[in-house]
């Protein structure tokens, strides 16, 4: 809300008989302030074992399984299509393991990641 609008809807607020009375004078000068809007269902209401609520950032493992579980159904889905990989495009690890494209761009680029990751696990344990 804009500092004016702000102002004008404290004096009307400070002249009105009741919270109703306010709104209905704050509406009729066009200072009322739009309802807040919201998409769909508000985050809480969902239940757990979904991948929205893991994408949410719930790490329960209900929601990380149903995670699991729609990963590799899209996975399933887009191996079919090879244009898929093509889309994605090539050099990348994700491309490898989510497209399971072996073109030699994508072997080295998840080679790298193996490598990068046998590091980063060495690292840690020393
Ligand atoms: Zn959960
Ligand atoms: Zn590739």
């Amino acid at each position: 809300m804009i500092a004016e609008h702000r102002k004008a809807a404290l004096v009307v607020a400070d002249h009105s008989r009741d919270a109703a009375d306010c709104r209905q004078l704050l509406e009729a000068l066009g200072l009322a302030e739009p309802a807040p809007k919201r998409r769909g269902r508000p985050r809480g209401e969902y239940g757990h074992g979904i991948p929205a609520r893991y994408s949410q950032g719930c790490r329960c493992k209900e929601c990380t399984a149903a995670f699991t579980a729609s990963a590799r159904e899209w996975r399933a889905r887009v191996r079919q299509d090879p244009s898929a990989a093509d889309r994605a495009g090539h050099g990348k690890a994700s491309t490898y393991k989510n497209y399971a494209c072996r073109c030699s761009p994508c072997v080295a680029a998840n080679t790298d990641r193996c490598r990068a990751q046998r590091a980063a696990r060495k690292a840690r344990a020393a």
